[in-house]
């Protein structure tokens, strides 16, 4: 297993780690800033660096297919260097800043989101370009309101925190979930709650920032019909 260092804090950008495991797939490490794929949110890119300096570049970061930790998956023309990495090696495992923080302001704004739009959600995807959300809905939704909502919302500064609760504490309030594509990771005994104070409340295992005036101009790009009961919201980042 992989200890996820990024879990209790986001804004750790590296770590020193020893390597577990190298294959086909990657290479995983016991301990990791990297975020993988999931909740809808991208996996990270960044590198890492070997004890003779040399870096390996990372395009993406997975769940292992076997459920076993996380892998950190190497740019095209990185296979030299994978091979060069040995299980037992220490390592640097350093992230993409700049493109994570993207990820951590848009994901927070897709929370923001939900608060602004009282449907559930059946779809979620967030990228360093750009986020989307489709709400399970029929009435129509305006783009330029939702970007005022936004707006308000950041420039009110709110503070964004997390918590953890056990799964029955969870049971006991269904309605903290509002995804219903993403349910919230299970079985561990204990999910996180991600509190947006006084805007929004709900399970979430990503990556956000710590207070909503750090996710700067967000905008809604476009609002559009997916299907007779969808409504797709697309946030960009304002020039
Ligand atoms: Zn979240």
């Amino acid at each position: 297993m992989t200890e996820e260092l990024f879990r209790e804090d986001a804004t750790l950008a590296e770590c020193e780690a020893t390597v577990t495991l190298v294959d086909d797939t990657g290479a995983r490490l016991d301990r990791t800033v990297f975020y993988p794929t999931g909740g809808g949110q991208a996996g990270d890119a960044g590198v890492l660096r070997l004890p003779d300096g040399r870096e390996l570049a990372i395009a993406d970061t997975r769940k292992g297919h076997d459920g076993r930790g996380i892998v950190h998956v190497p740019a095209p023309g990185q296979q030299a260097l994978l091979d060069a990495l040995q299980a037992g090696q220490r390592v640097v495992a350093r992230i993409d800043w700049q493109r994570r923080h993207r990820h951590m302001r848009f994901h927070t704004a897709t929370h923001l989101l939900c608060a602004l739009v009282p449907h559930p959600v059946d779809g979620c995807s967030i990228t360093a370009g750009y986020a989307r959300l489709d709400f399970h809905m029929t009435e129509p939704l305006d783009k330029d309101a939702l970007s005022a909502g936004l707006a308000r919302l950041v420039a009110e500064a709110h503070p964004v925190r997390q918590r953890w609760i056990s799964d029955a504490e969870l049971d006991a309030n269904p309605q903290l979930v509002r995804s219903m594509s993403v349910q919230p990771p299970r079985g561990s005994g204990r999910v996180r709650l991600l509190e947006i104070e006084g805007v929004d409340l709900q399970p979430c295992g990503g990556t956000h920032v710590a207070n909503t005036a750090e996710i700067g101009p967000v905008i809604v790009t476009k609002v559009e019909k997916k299907s007779a009961s969808t409504r797709r919201v697309v946030l960009g980042i304002a020039d």
